[in-house]
């Protein structure tokens, strides 16, 4: 660390995991600044944007505390409430769930996020690329330079930070999506099937419209390009379309470490989603306020930065390992002919289903 720092913290990127670090950093006492290249952050759309609702999480997530401080999602950022969601394996035949769901306008999202961190006094430089870091120096690709004793890699699944100190490869599925004219109903729903190989389809209905989108694993698809995949699976739900994005989701779970010295990954950048149900934003969120908050006791008290690890390993170790488990096994399953598939998705199997979706162990033995 050097003497000179301007900031106690510098963060590269202001999405979801990178602006609650801002947020609990700085409402602990930490200097933070917040660097994103995007202007205004959270655009353009790269989003299902379903979520759980706060009650839903903590039964999600039952080791995650004080849920309702860390999730104060405005109402201008829902577009619906959804109860219901739907497992669709490729005969169109559902089987149905209770989950409380929250389709979002994710842009007002993640501005609703940056106000809340520069609430806590976190500062934010938008429109500004980091090119690299060496040492406690940030580079931006404008040719400027901050300086910091702790640095955290918040920039998503191509974060710099990470490409440049972390030596861990990760699975990363291609997404497309799109919003579309329409109405399409209350429930949210995820197709599997040879629809989406490797992945999984969604159609998640908004106030007005819906996001309909997939994400496939490319050694899974046979003959087909992305886009064939995702056209055909638009093409079944009719409407106008609105708005046209696509994106990459890092699919193998949390890497091994998330601080080296004084660096810090979290979000996508540390493989925080959850791969069997490709559920990232609340687990950036969770993960965002272990490393603000132990940034922050760093700060003052002189708490190791390993710590941020081991509430992450007691909050969502669990979580995440089920789900790695449910993706694998799934990985296997979903290379069965669909007629199969249709045959596996019934009545007897629906709760273990739910419970790979949901992250919980399966059976006894898986
Ligand atoms: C198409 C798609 C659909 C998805 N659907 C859902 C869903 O329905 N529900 C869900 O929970 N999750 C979903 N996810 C996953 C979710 O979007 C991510 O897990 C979540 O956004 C992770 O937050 P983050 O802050 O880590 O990264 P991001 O939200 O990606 O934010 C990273 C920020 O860093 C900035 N940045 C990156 N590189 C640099 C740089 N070099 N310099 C400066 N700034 C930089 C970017 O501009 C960006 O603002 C989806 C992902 C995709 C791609």
């Amino acid at each position: 660390m050097t003497e000179t720092s301007e900031h106690d913290v510098i963060i590269i990127g202001g999405g979801p995991a990178g602006s609650t670090v801002a947020r609990y950093a700085a409402q602990g006492g930490a200097d933070v600044l917040v660097i994103d290249r995007r202007d205004p952050i959270g655009t353009p759309l790269q989003c299902g944007e379903l979520v759980p609702s706060n009650d839903e999480m903590r039964r999600l997530c039952p080791d995650v505390p004080d849920m309702d401080d860390l999730f104060q999602t405005p109402k201008e950022a829902i577009s619906r409430y959804s109860k219901t969601m739907h497992v669709v394996p490729p005969s169109g035949k559902p089987l149905k769930y209770n989950f409380e769901g929250l389709v979002l306008n994710r842009v007002a999202h993640d501005e609703a996020l940056v106000e809340l961190a520069k609430k806590a006094g976190a500062k934010y430089l938008v429109n500004h690329h980091v090119k690299s870091i060496e040492g406690n120096t940030v580079f931006l690709k404008n040719g400027g330079a901050k300086t910091a004793k702790i640095i955290v890699g918040a920039g998503g699944h191509n974060d710099p930070l990470r490409r440049d100190y972390w030596n861990e490869s990760s699975l990363k599925i291609p997404v497309k999506f799109v919003l579309v004219e329409g109405d399409y109903g209350e429930a949210v729903e995820l197709h599997f099937g040879s629809m989406a190989p490797g992945g999984y389809a969604w159609m998640f209905p908004k106030s007005s419209g819906a996001n309909i989108g997939l994400g496939i694993q490319r050694n899974f698809s046979k003959g087909k390009t992305m886009n064939q995949y995702a056209d055909e699976f638009i093409a079944k739900y009719d409407g106008e379309t609105t708005f046209k994005g696509a994106g990459s989701l890092p699919m193998s779970g949390t890497i091994k470490t998330f601080v080296k010295g004084n660096y810090m990954l979290v979000g996508d950048a540390a493989g925080m989603v959850l791969p069997s149900n490709g559920a990232g934003i609340t687990i950036a969120m969770v993960g965002g306020r272990i490393a603000g908050q132990v940034i922050a006791e760093h700060l003052k008290d002189g708490l190791p930065l390993e710590e941020y690890e081991s509430r992450w390993n007691q909050q969502m170790g669990k979580v995440m390992r089920n789900s790695k488990r449910s993706f694998r096994f799934g990985s296997l399953l979903f290379r069965l002919p669909d007629w199969v598939l249709n045959l596996l998705f019934n009545r007897l199997t629906k709760g273990i289903i739910w419970r790979a979706v949901t992250c919980r162990r399966m059976l006894w033995i898986i």
